[in-house]
């Protein structure tokens, strides 16, 4: 078994993440997410907000409708472009995405190219059914969005979006008029999106229904400096360029100043950007070593983009995007104002009259989410179970209580702190088997503190508290474990230094 595999079988057995309606089991690609997987999710978003929304101060935060009408996409050009080729068994009727298929089978890497020449390869190169060898139908192009129809009588053509980014720029002149008119600004979203991908797999890393988070930084394309580029000038971030794809070499490391300079993301606000989604990656657990930006190759970006930069993650099948990161100019704002006929140009400081352009991040939350089980996971033979090294500040469960035996009034001084802490923290109360199996539990979720009350904690109020990822033991005073706990949590102290160390 895989250790992908692994993780999604305590997913499932621990309810943190499995299929949606799996009674019926007749839809793949959806997944619902149960309280351990809920509480992992919020904290992730609480984080990330924390690390690019309250950390700016030209960021704000819109939540937008998931159904958009036909003409939004229209203008934004999903309706003909967002498109996949796929290729159907003429035996099995089994559907596949074209481009994969080719390119598993010959190693050729055809994305972005002509469905008549698709087809030519399946051909020339004998591609069949990778179900049942049968023969395979002409490529034809399908489109990812879920439509749907508005009012009881129908007709009017609606889509649920397949990103978040359409609301924002629709929005555009109120958004804008809310920051007092002002350049450049962002506005970020956090929330659903629907794809009907023609093959959902690998967990929850390709699904129909997901969660997303936009930013798009509007800045006027005359003065596309960003204010806060020199804090992040000489940090490093791990680069796979289109040269060193072409000439076979491997990513390098380089300076964000350098990264600018030499116009390989000429950008400062996506290099911004990128700058700081290295470092947020690295602090959820992720390791250096497993992640990079790649830089797409000509024929792979949109027309209309000045650059596209994945942030990448390396998974057991291979590395896959995470990030999008896009300078998506004008091109947006610009065919909504074609299409709607309302205005999308602002005036700047020096009177022109200007379509903003645009740097995009674009993060895959449940994506993420994959990475960070991934990464987390550690199978630990020595314990003789194995648990997730969540961070501090997206672990589900922080802290948990256990009374160490049901009787005299160990429970109720367990309670008793078991409340109190609950006023701060999410907390797990468990009062059910031995101490080690307890332990186990708490460790199987991440919990970073198991408080156990003894006989001790009757007599001079204080508790034990251990420490998941080393199993030492320090003796804190119970009057203050949530400031203690707190300042852990923030990284403020030493596990060590709190308490008496027992062990
Ligand atoms: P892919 O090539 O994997 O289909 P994409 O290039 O279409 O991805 P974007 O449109 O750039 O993806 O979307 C931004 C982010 O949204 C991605 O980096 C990814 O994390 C997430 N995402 C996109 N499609 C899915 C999906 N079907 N399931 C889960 N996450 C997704």
């Amino acid at each position: 078994m895989s250790k992908m595999e692994e993780i999604q079988k305590v997913c499932l057995n621990r309810g943190i993440i499995f299929p949606t309606a799996e009674i019926y089991s007749t839809i793949s690609g959806f997944f619902d997410y149960g309280p351990v997987g809920t509480l992992l999710k919020r904290k992730f978003i609480d984080y990330w907000r924390e690390f690019f929304v309250k950390s700016e101060d030209n960021i704000l935060e819109m939540e937008g409708s998931i159904i958009l009408p036909e003409r939004v996409f229209e203008a934004s050009g999903h309706l003909k472009s967002f498109v996949d080729p796929i290729t159907q068994c003429l035996k099995c009727k089994s559907i596949q995405r074209a481009d994969d298929l080719i390119q598993e089978k010959t190693g050729k890497f055809v994305e972005g190219k002509p469905v008549k020449e698709l087809t030519e390869i399946i051909n020339n190169e004998k591609i069949k059914c990778p179900r049942c060898g049968g023969p395979l139908s002409e490529v034809k192009l399908f489109n990812l969005m879920l439509k749907t129809e508005i009012s009881p009588v129908g007709g009017q053509t609606a889509y649920l979006r397949p990103e978040t980014a359409q609301n924002i720029f629709t929005s555009f002149q109120r958004l804008f008029r809310a920051v007092r008119s002002k350049l450049p600004f962002g506005v970020a979203q956090v929330g659903r999106s629907f794809r009907n991908e023609i093959s959902p797999r690998h967990f929850i890393i390709r699904v129909r229904e997901f969660n997303q988070v936009e930013i798009e930084m509007f800045y006027d394309s005359q003065k596309p400096e960003c204010k806060k580029f020199d804090e992040i000038k000489d940090k490093k971030i791990v680069i796979f360029t289109r040269e060193a794809q072409k000439k076979n070499l491997k990513p390098v490391k380089m300076r964000a100043e350098e990264l600018f300079k030499k116009r390989i993301v000429p950008s400062e606000w996506l290099v911004y950007f990128m700058t700081k989604e290295f470092e947020f990656y690295k602090s959820l657990g992720i390791p250096e070593d497993c992640l990079r930006f790649r830089e797409m190759l000509k024929e792979e970006i949109p027309h209309y983009s000045a650059g596209n930069y994945d942030l990448e993650i390396n998974f057991e099948f291979g590395w896959k995007e995470t990030v999008g990161n896009a300078i998506r100019t004008d091109h947006d704002l610009k065919n909504h104002m074609k299409n709607s006929g309302q205005n999308m140009t602002v005036m700047t400081d020096d009177k022109r009259k200007i379509i903003p352009w645009v740097a995009e991040p674009s993060f895959g939350i449940d994506r993420t989410i994959a990475g960070i089980l991934l990464h987390c996971f550690v199978e630990d033979k020595k314990r003789g179970w194995n648990w997730f090294k969540f961070p501090a500040k997206i672990t589900p469960y922080p802290v948990a209580v256990f009374p160490l035996v049901n009787k005299d009034e160990i429970p109720e001084k367990a309670r008793e702190i078991y409340e109190t802490l609950k006023k701060d923290f999410d907390v797990l109360y468990d009062d059910s088997g031995s101490i080690g199996r307890r332990y186990a539990r708490a460790d199987e979720v991440g919990t970073i503190f198991a408080v156990t009350i003894d006989y001790d904690s009757l007599d001079n109020d204080t508790c034990t508290v251990r420490h998941r990822d080393t199993t030492k033991q320090v003796r804190v005073k119970m009057k203050d474990l949530a400031p203690t706990i707190h300042k852990l949590i923030n990284g403020e102290v030493e596990f060590e230094k709190v308490g008496n160390l027992i062990n």
